[in-house]
């Protein structure tokens, strides 16, 4: 088993769904992990839960180095935070689009910019950013969170190049529908949920939704020392969703 004793690590959007299973991994391996989330409230020790708004510059600054004041350093990030919208390129006012950019997009840049400065000092620096099968699937009904995970993509990459001389690995997951809260609340609003979940999962090329743990086991791999020699890529994990082409109805 890898291990990630003497690591330090920060997972924004660490409160909930993948961002949780990933700090909770990411412990049992043995690193110390800090989940930046706007609401910290059930992260549960040893993880170090911090209030952290990724789209407010102060706030997510603020956090990013108290983990690294109370860690001694920072050696990954795991820029997981993000929200969803749905409707056409014709849907939601400008002020929604922004709103997702300013969290899915910018909030990687903030935590960033903040990390960049402690990543340099380690000799271990990963940063995993938390993309979707949205960046180059071509969903309906997706216009907004799709464009906003086609920069996320596009960020990992040009990351990657930009910090491969610092140390920095980049890299990103691109998950297909896993089952978290997220993904809870979106079947909870439908008049029927256990008939939509069922609908959902007869539409994955599996048979079911992805898995938080599976999700979280793919960001540690490639925030760990098995990926040493890995960056600027891109991890499905998706049921083969992308791969096997086809498409979600
Ligand atoms: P989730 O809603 O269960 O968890 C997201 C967490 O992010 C929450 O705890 C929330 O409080 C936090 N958050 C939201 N806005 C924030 C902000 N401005 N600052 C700090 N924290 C913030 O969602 P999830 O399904 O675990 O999604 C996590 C990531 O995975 C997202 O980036 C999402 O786009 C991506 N993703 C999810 C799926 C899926 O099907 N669940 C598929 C592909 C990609």
């Amino acid at each position: 088993m890898t291990d990630f004793t003497g690591l330090r690590a920060i997972v924004t959007g660490g409160g909930s769904g993948i961002g949780l299973a990933t700090a909770t991994h990411l412990a049992a391996l043995g690193a110390q992990v800090a989940c930046l989330d706007l609401d910290p409230a059930g992260v549960p020790v040893p993880l170090l839960g911090l209030t952290a708004d990724v789209s407010d510059e102060d706030s997510v600054t603020r956090a990013v180095n108290q983990a690294a004041e109370a860690f001694g350093g920072l050696d990954i990030v795991v820029n997981n935070a993000g929200i969803g919208a749905q409707g056409t390129v014709e849907d939601g006012t400008y002020d929604e689009w922004r709103k997702v950019f300013e969290v899915n997009v910018l909030g990687i840049v903030r935590t960033s910019r903040a990390a960049l400065p402690h990543l340099r000092e380690s000799s271990a620096a990963a940063i995993v950013n938390t993309c979707s099968i949205a960046a180059t699937a071509g969903l309906p009904q997706r216009a907004l969170y799709s464009a906003s995970k086609g920069a996320v993509q596009s960020l990992t990459l040009a990351m990657a190049a930009d910090h491969v001389a610092d140390g920095v690995r980049v890299n990103c997951v691109n998950p297909g529908t896993a089952d978290t809260p997220w993904v809870r609340r979106l079947l909870d609003s439908a008049e029927d949920p256990a008939a939509e979940l069922a609908a959902l999962n007869a539409r994955q090329p599996m048979g079911r939704l992805v898995t938080a743990d599976e999700v979280a086991a793919a960001i540690a791999y490639l925030a760990g020392p098995h990926a040493a020699s890995t960056t600027g890529t891109v991890l499905a994990v998706d049921g083969g969703m992308q791969g096997l082409r086809l498409r979600p109805r």
